[in-house]
């Protein structure tokens, strides 16, 4: 099969054929239908904090039809269109049994979406409803990861929120924040570029003004948010989220930052400031990401912006490190 494989930190990802995968007893083999470059792949390629290997094949946001099945995988069979959650875990402990998957210990991250071909387990397979396609089953993971933070936030209808990054899990917690009941809904970032897409997304502000970042959110929501989403992951980010949030309120940790940074505990011990982390999501989460699309949510399709083609896929992903106006961009195998 043709796959796209990681080369080393700071190289090019390669296109390059590899065996075709078969399936152990237990797994099955998915024809990848579309699959979601991610920000976090970038940083994988860049940042040795995330241990990619050489001819690792990157690609966690995917879905696809299966193709073949090992021997003991019975409520699955070749054809079934399915979203995978990249979340490998046991499937026995207690955690699994929860569907909280993210906290087994035998937990990984399962990559392999830029290729022909990836190998899964049937308990990562949700089965795709006749009325969503490919791509529509290839952004589940993102939006079930915003779907998570919004929910340890801890959001109730009426709140107001400031959304720190405008990128697709900026703009999919701005869905799901407006769907939850926010009351009032701020997006900020150093850019312009997303914010037609952050209006169209659930945003009722776009804010962008590096000089006085504080001054101006909070002229845009009327006051002190009650929730502030750090979804870029930028060392500063959380100081100025705790002059930004109310006394008492909640900051939401989205944006993966691997370099440390420095806050002032104080400045957020004296508003009494909950500072609450979001990785991953639980299965439920994720199907219930997959029911909001069914039942007719239409604005997480805009977060797509490109689809390209394998042999694209190093070239495009070069271009996507550097900051550009793209939103999601899916692979087409
Ligand atoms: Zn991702
Ligand atoms: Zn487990």
């Amino acid at each position: 099969m043709k796959a796209v494989t990681f080369q080393g930190l700071h190289q090019p990802l390669a296109f390059e054929s590899l065996p075709d995968p078969e399936p152990a007893a237990d797994q099955l083999v998915v024809k990848i239908g579309r699959c979601g470059i991610c920000g976090s792949d970038l940083h994988m390629t860049e940042d040795p904090a995330y241990g990619c290997q050489h001819g690792d094949v990157l690609g966690h946001e995917f879905a696809g039809e299966v193709v073949s099945t090992g021997r003991e995988v019975t409520n699955l069979k070749t054809g079934d269109l399915v979203s995978v959650m990249p979340l490998a875990s046991c499937g026995a402990c207690e955690a699994c049994r929860k569907g909280e998957v993210a906290w087994c210990a035998n937990f990984r991250l399962q990559g392999g979406g830029y290729a022909e071909y990836a190998l899964t387990r049937p308990n990562q397979c949700v089965p795709l409803p006749s009325g969503l396609s490919l791509a529509d089953g290839a952004i589940i993971e993102p939006l079930a990861v915003a779907l998570h933070g919004v929910n340890l936030s801890g959001l109730k209808a009426g709140d107001s929120v400031l959304v720190l990054g405008a990128g697709p899990i900026g703009l999919a917690v701005a869905f799901w924040a407006r769907r939850l009941g926010a009351a009032k809904v701020a997006m900020q970032d150093v850019a312009e570029f997303q914010r037609e897409r952050a209006t169209d997304m659930g945003a009722d502000v776009f804010v962008v003004d590096p000089q006085d970042p504080v001054g101006s959110a909070e002229r845009a929501l009327g006051g002190k948010a009650d929730i502030v989403f750090e979804c870029a992951g930028i060392p500063g980010l959380i100081a100025q989220a705790v002059q930004q949030v109310r006394p008492r309120g909640t900051i939401l940790l989205l944006g993966l930052c691997t370099k440390p940074d420095t806050f002032n505990s104080f400045a957020m011990l004296s508003k009494e400031v909950r500072l609450v982390t979001s990785a991953f999501f639980t299965r439920d989460e994720y199907v219930a990401t997959l029911a909001a699309l069914e039942a007719g949510a239409a604005e997480p399709r805009l977060l797509v912006t490109e689809t390209i083609s394998l042999a694209d896929t190093p070239d495009v992903f070069e271009t996507l490190k550097r900051r550009t106006g793209q939103c999601k961009v899916l692979i087409a195998p």
